[in-house]
């Protein structure tokens, strides 16, 4: 940590923004925007449109007969990659108990931990990314049309075109594993740049596949940097930049229609006198960013778009509130990066994203590191579910909304609207957490409960 943050010293920053004392100390903070726009004045801002959500969700379309091909398991939804959307009411009970508040309305889980192909949100943008590159490539080159049938690419002849390209990332992990996977199948040589807080089972996965894992001591941000450099010097190198893209925003935000078919089939209304909140876990922003623009873009000012951090890694909060966003990082502040929650363990927040979508979140939150084993141990035992830790990071927000009297007041969420809510927690990832590691995590959640 520096004298000073961008050339200002601590005190003062402490002065003007007081919530950077208690997150220095690593204290659980929710923080609800004040300078939060109405849906249709805001969506403008962010630079892409539903046009681009279209765009991306026919390219997963078109994709989707190779993917039944050379991913099997996702014949069951027609190549789509989507995760089920479930009622968790023993959950909502034992974690009411546990926050020591009823919540009113439903509590609800999004399964991304059971997405197809890598179990986590990064199946979403992640793979979309490489596709879209994929295709664009393969357009070029004349291997296919638009009106193809794509399980052409999953022959030699193509593999060897893609063989000749790069396609690299820098991750914490599971943004490694989809990008990873999914350009190995294809038969790109794939290099994932990676933290040294990255699982070792995501690396030797990784490399079970065919790929080039690059690992770094220091953190995510410089992985990021030196998978950027490499890629820059290489003419057939394509670079993920997880940091900037706008293409793993737009997979990403492929969900948000999606959802609102899932919550029609179930009867779940979502309207004016329904409100729905969404509380997503956020590492650098671009998943919780893209899920929250697709959110937006459907049901508009009925959904509110909540995000979820690690006390020891709140670098959206601390962007957005300090209106920094990516000129400042979480370490600048003398707060570590350091967490179980291995996919939100980043220090500095993507600055597309926390500039595009800051008139659209309602709000950020922290939790503490102990509070999302105990969520993981409170999942299996009442619901049967398996998550990460990151994954947990969603689930106190609706008691954190219950909690704040000036956010309900503002939106005029009252006591009748709060028990007709819908909230739903996004379950980030966790399917493929190895067996033992998974039980190690439950055991851990399970002590701390006491
Ligand atoms: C990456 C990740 C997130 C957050 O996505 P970002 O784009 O980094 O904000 C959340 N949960 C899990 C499990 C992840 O792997």
């Amino acid at each position: 940590m520096s004298e000073t943050i961008l050339g200002k010293p601590l005190t003062d920053w402490v002065a003007e923004f007081p919530l950077i004392a208690p997150m220095r100390e690593l204290q659980e903070l929710t923080w609800f925007n004040p300078a939060v726009k109405a849906t249709a004045d805001a969506l403008p801002e962010v630079g892409l449109t539903v046009a681009d959500i279209d765009d991306a969700a026919a390219r997963l379309k078109r994709f989707a007969p190779y993917l039944v091909d050379v991913f099997p398991e996702t014949g069951r939804s027609a190549g789509i990659l989507e995760s089920p959307l479930v009622g968790v009411p023993a959950a909502q009970q034992r974690l009411a108990q546990h926050f020591g508040a009823d919540l009113p309305g439903k509590l609800w889980a999004k399964l991304d931990s059971q997405l197809p192909i890598s179990g986590s949100i990064k199946a979403r943008g992640g793979i979309y990314e490489v596709l879209q590159h994929a295709e664009s490539l393969a357009l070029e080159a004349g291997l296919i049309t638009l009106d193809d049938d794509y399980r052409k690419l999953n022959t030699d002849q193509a593999r060897e075109f893609f063989g000749q390209y790069k396609v690299a990332v820098g991750s914490t992990g599971n943004l490694g594993l989809s990008i990873g996977i999914m350009s190995a199948q294809l038969g790109f040589q794939a290099s994932v740049h990676m933290s040294s807080d990255a699982r070792q089972w995501k690396k030797d996965r990784l490399r079970s596949h065919g790929v080039t894992v690059v690992e770094y001591e220091s953190d995510y941000s410089v992985a990021v940097a030196q998978g950027r450099e490499e890629a820059k010097r290489d003419p057939m190198a394509y670079f993920v930049d997880d940091e900037n893209s706008k293409s793993l925003f737009v997979g990403y935000a492929v969900a948000g229609r999606r959802l609102a078919g899932q919550f029609q089939s179930l009867d779940v209304t979502v309207d004016e006198r329904h409100p729905l909140f969404v509380y997503l876990p956020c590492g650098v922003g671009g998943g919780p960013g893209g899920v929250a623009f697709g959110l937006k873009s459907v049901f508009g000012d009925n959904v509110h778009c909540i995000f979820s951090e690690p006390t020891h890694s709140p670098c959206m909060m601390l962007g957005v509130y300090t209106g920094q966003h990516d000129a400042v990082s979480v370490q600048d502040f003398g707060i570590d990066n350091v967490t179980a929650a291995d996919g939100l363990a980043v220090g500095r927040a993507s600055g597309f994203v926390g500039t595009a979508m800051q008139h659209l979140l309602d709000g950020y939150l922290s939790v503490d590191d102990d509070e999302l084993y105990r969520i993981i141990a409170i999942l299996k035992q009442t619901e049967d579910l398996e998550i990460e830790p990151s994954a947990a990071a969603g689930f106190p927000g609706p008691w954190r909304v219950l909690a704040d009297a000036e956010y309900r007041d503002r939106f005029g969420f009252d006591e009748a609207t709060m028990a007709r809510a819908t909230h739903l927690a996004w379950a980030t990832g966790g399917g493929m957490v190895p067996p033992a590691e998974m039980a190690s995590y439950i055991a851990k959640g399970t002590e701390l409960l006491g």
